[in-house]
């Protein structure tokens, strides 16, 4: 069979197929994410019935976020509205112009893209961990409440870089790199569902919740070593097989490499820190070496452990009838 790339009037009409009243039908394929993306799907319910919405509406915290997105995010977690950009109106006026037009991969490089799946992960790991362990009364100082804000970041790395293992054809991928950070494209993710069958959902939660905290601590490289002993420390009990920690391994490499570049750490964590007064509290985690009875005593454990729970990915499996459109090339 011959392949085409898609015109914009077919995506958008692939978007519009499975409407839902809790995805957002004027952001492009959020209706269409929400349907087909198990992990998606999950934290927008999840989100929502903590009490936070998803919000277009032109508000001094909204121009903010789209001027300067990283910077907004305690505001989000304070104002509990998660800003978005109302981008599908633009994508129908121009289809009304050219709906034969095809796109291709000019829309993933410089159309607008919204975030709300790594926001709302924010948001849930926040009020979460707070009733497991960090609740606002017992911050015994702004180190917790540092802890508590990489801990978040971390839940939402883990998120994007699993729920993009449901970005299995050119639409869903097309749709998820216009949804995330994270671009689904990229070969690494051919191994991740693999190895999240082979570790099972709560090991390679783990492995990718610890291997995420730690980069965003430590802006360079982890030590193969050190980070080897600490993420079969986080294995449970079960007998480490080599063949398990190779599997551990590659995911701990292929967060490293592929999850967060070394270029964004160094800049963005130190940055946001500083920004809102805790430069020199992070830079205590810094110094800092985590043996597993550190991370234990501080409570990254079973923080892992509560939000691993939280989002249980058992039942993630892909159900749904594939049209050949979606084989589309993009
Ligand atoms: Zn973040």
């Amino acid at each position: 069979m011959e392949q085409k790339t898609i015109t914009l009037e077919t995506l958008l009409r692939m978007d519009e197929e499975f409407p839902h009243e809790l995805a957002l039908s004027d952001c492009v394929g959020d209706s269409y994410l929400y349907a087909n993306n198990a992990i998606y799907r999950k934290i927008r319910n999840l989100v929502l019935d903590l009490g936070f919405t998803p919000s277009s509406q032109i508000s001094e915290m909204w121009l903010d976020y789209n001027a300067f997105s990283l910077l907004t995010l305690t505001d989000i977690l304070e104002s509990r509205v998660l800003p978005y950009c109302s981008n599908k109106g633009t994508l129908q006026r121009m289809a009304r112009r050219s709906p034969q037009w095809r796109p291709g991969a000019l829309l993933v490089r410089s159309f607008r893209h919204n975030y709300l799946l790594h926001e709302s992960a924010h948001c849930i790991a926040y009020d979460h961990l707070q009733k497991n362990g960090f609740e606002s009364s017992t911050w015994r100082s702004r180190e917790t409440y540092v802890l508590l804000l990489l801990l978040c970041e971390a839940y939402a790395n883990t998120m994007e870089r699993l729920a993009s293992i449901h970005a299995l054809l050119p639409m869903d991928k097309l749709l998820f790199s216009l949804n995330s950070w994270v671009n689904p494209g990229d070969s690494s993710l051919q191994f991740l569902s693999p190895a999240v069958r082979a570790l099972g959902w709560s090991e390679a939660f783990s492995v990718c919740m610890i291997t995420f905290f730690l980069l965003n601590i430590h802006s360079g490289d982890l030590p193969q070593s050190a980070s080897r002993a600490l993420m079969l420390s986080f294995c449970g009990s079960e007998e480490v097989t080599d063949a398990r920690s190779a599997v551990v391994n590659m995911l701990v490499t292929d967060c490293s490499v592929s999850g967060l570049s070394k270029t964004f750490r160094s800049e963005t964590t130190p940055a946001f820190f500083q920004y809102i007064g805790c430069a020199e509290h992070f830079s205590k985690y810094t110094k800092m070496t985590f043996e597993p009875n550190v991370l234990e005593s501080l409570g990254v454990r079973s923080a892992i452990a509560a939000m691993a729970e939280l989002t249980d990915g058992n039942d993630f499996e892909c159900k749904r009838e594939r049209s050949d459109e979606l084989y589309c090339q993009l």
